[in-house]
């Protein structure tokens, strides 16, 4: 079984994506080159991912005393993508890319999240390039971005400490000016940074000549203390190898250290780390203070950062929804094989009648309906951001300004949505195997360990879901949100003329008005204490509300098919969320719009 089919229906039938080399930037482009980019993928994830995503799984990253050893097929897998172009698709042709849409970019490296989420298909190093490439200088372009393009050099983000997680404010990593020529240095006002940085993905391994840290740190005052808050923090490049203005290594290493690799739950094919910044263990030029290069102005490296985050949290709902598909798949298999029980027939059951096998009980048709209805709705989702951010960078000005806001406004679901959903999905796909989901005879229990992280880094779902009530649906007046419920309303007024849709119209259109109310409801004190009390209730009906829009929108499209059982599967996948999970809204929205202190209101001994 393969999740192609489903990506072709997304890309073209619902998404239109071939329409796009009617633009500029994308003319030299069609469906066939399109097609050429997938298959491309579709054959690396299948040849250099899969068959050891199990291997990555139980060979953890470990450490020597000198090097992070990770095994043989990480390196060789890692280099077939960056073989493959893939690490500049998105970038300009004179920069060596192929000016590919970013959603074709997207569903291409949702083979590789599907194949083995945790070998990675270099979404760092493309974030921290893009980064550069939007606040970098040209020489910070040149040197740093384009030789982790060209797969020479891989990007790490640092921005946790060990007590600074959520609450980036309080960094308490510090960079200082490098001597009276630090101003003057081509490679950008040169700083010493120190401090520790905590969970640092890719921190430290051999895959690659050079890591370059992108690192949140904090530029003391004229008083020499700290600036208090995110208008402290700046963010500055730190090369593991230091280099010189062609981008060579110059035979030093920076202070940077490797302080400790964490054993995590899954994801194990990444190395996780505790680095050490400029704690001297590496002097540089006879001085302790690791080497960075200032990246924009001072005190906007959050601002900056955000550049990479936004671009993550769509990389880290696509990982969430290709191992919620993954499990679905595996599960689906093991469904139509595993002979056991027999139907319930009028008399009752009949002994002497040979099994079934467990897809025929209804039960275990609706675990699997659920996972399509999760992992297939939030592919859709995903791929609808990344149209998005096409929208963005090649619309019309005023499409583009409202795909920004409608982005704006999305990101915090595209992140969280499937991250609950899908882990669900994974939890499903045990539950339908029994006992041997248990086990680590069947991959399942690897994707739910690998799909666990999802909730929780890239901002946490608590955090998520503070950003959406308390800042983007309150943004530039409401009007990011009025957006979206446009074009919810524009696909309520195309289903409604659909007699098999025109029910499921009705009921998105009440949840939309409900959401509304809701949202006004929880502000109507003006306090954020009571407003914020139950983001996450909101995240969660708000989730469900846009994922069901985006199956209402994905039925139009198939109804408007040739009859077929990829048909019959998809308007199956809408009526399954429109009628076992959208009702669930209801008791959500009621404790936002109750403001319910239940929860925050309890005092700590009461616990
Ligand atoms: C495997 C892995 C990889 C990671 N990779 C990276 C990386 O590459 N770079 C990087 O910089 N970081 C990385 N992280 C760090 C990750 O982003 C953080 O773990 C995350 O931001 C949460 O921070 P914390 O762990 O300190 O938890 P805390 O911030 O202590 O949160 C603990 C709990 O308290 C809740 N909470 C905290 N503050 C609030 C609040 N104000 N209101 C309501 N609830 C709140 C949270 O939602 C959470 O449930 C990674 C983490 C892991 C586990």
């Amino acid at each position: 079984m393969s999740v192609r089919p489903t990506v072709d229906f997304l890309l073209y039938d619902w998404l239109s994506v071939d329409s796009l080399n009617q633009r500029e930037r994308f003319a030299d482009h069609s469906r066939e080159t399109f097609d050429a980019v997938l298959d491309t993928c579709e054959r690396i994830a299948r040849e250099k991912y899969a068959p050891f995503n199990r291997l990555v799984d139980t060979q953890e990253p470990h450490f020597d005393g000198e090097k992070v050893i990770l095994p043989q097929a990480t390196h060789d897998a890692q280099k077939a993508y960056a073989d493959s172009g893939m690490l500049s698709a998105a970038q300009d042709y004179e920069i060596g890319g192929m000016q590919l849409p970013y959603s074709v970019e997207a569903a291409a490296n949702a083979f590789f999240a599907m194949a083995s989420v945790s070998i990675g298909s270099g979404m760092l190093t493309t974030g921290n390039a893009n980064l550069l490439m939007a606040h970098g200088t040209d020489m910070q372009k040149r040197v740093f971005a384009l030789n982790e393009f060209n797969g020479r050099f891989s990007g790490t983000m640092c921005l946790s400490e060990p007590q600074a997680g959520s609450s980036l404010s309080d960094v308490a990593t510090r960079a200082v000016p490098d001597g009276a020529d630090s101003e003057a240095d081509p490679l950008g006002p040169r700083y010493r940074l120190k401090g520790n940085k905590m969970w640092i993905s890719a921190g430290e391994h051999e895959l690659t000549e050079n890591i370059i840290h992108l690192v949140l740190a904090k530029i003391p005052g004229p008083d020499g203390k700290p600036v208090p808050g995110v208008k402290g923090i700046s963010l500055f490049i730190v090369p593991k190898k230091l280099v010189d203005t062609d981008g060579q290594l110059t035979g030093e290493r920076n202070d940077v250290a490797l302080a400790g690799l964490n054993h995590k739950c899954g994801w194990r094919g990444t190395t996780n780390t505790l680095l050490n910044f400029g704690e001297g263990k590496y002097p540089v030029r006879g001085d302790a203070g690791a080497i960075g290069y200032l990246v924009g102005r001072p005190g906007e490296g959050l601002k900056c950062m955000f550049h990479m985050m936004n671009e993550a949290r769509i990389g880290v709902g696509m990982a969430a929804t290709m191992l919620g598909m993954a499990g679905y798949h595996a599960s689906l298999d093991y469904a139509k094989n595993r002979p056991q029980g027999r139907p319930m027939g009028p008399a009752g059951k009949d002994p002497a009648q040979p099994q079934v096998r467990i897809i025929e009980h209804a039960d275990v048709k609706r675990m699997l309906l659920a996972q399509k209805s999760y992992a297939e709705g939030a592919l859709a989702l995903e791929l609808y951001c990344a149209r998005l951010v096409d929208e963005q960078h090649t619309g019309a000005p005023e499409a583009a300004d409202d795909a920004r806001l409608l982005l704006e406004v999305l990101t915090p679901i595209a992140k969280s949505w499937p991250s609950e959903w899908c882990l669900e999905a994974n939890s499903l796909a045990i539950q339908v195997h029994g006992g041997y989901g248990y086990t680590r005879d069947f991959p399942v229990e690897q994707y739910w360990r690998d799909n666990r992280l999802n909730m929780i880094h890239e901002g946490t779902h608590g955090i998520q879901g503070m950003d959406l009530l308390g800042r983007k649906v309150l943004m530039e007046n409401g009007k990011g949100l009025q957006l979206l419920a446009d074009r919810i309303n524009a696909t309520i007024q195309r289903a409604i003329q659909v007699p098999e849709l025109a029910a499921h119209a009705n009921v998105l259109g009440k949840a939309l008005q409900d959401v509304g109310a809701a949202t006004k409801a929880a502000w109507a004190t003006g306090n954020p204490t009571d407003a914020l009390a139950n983001a996450v209730p909101y995240l969660q009906a708000f989730g469900h509300t846009v994922l069901a829009w985006i199956w209402l929108d994905v039925a139009l499209a198939a109804q408007a098919q040739p009859d077929s059982h990829a048909r019959t599967g998809r308007l199956a996948a809408a009526r399954f969320f429109f009628h076992y999970e959208l009702p669930k809204i209801g008791a959500w929205l009621q404790v936002v719009r109750d403001r319910d202190l239940t929860c925050a209101s309890l005092p700590e001994d009461a616990f």
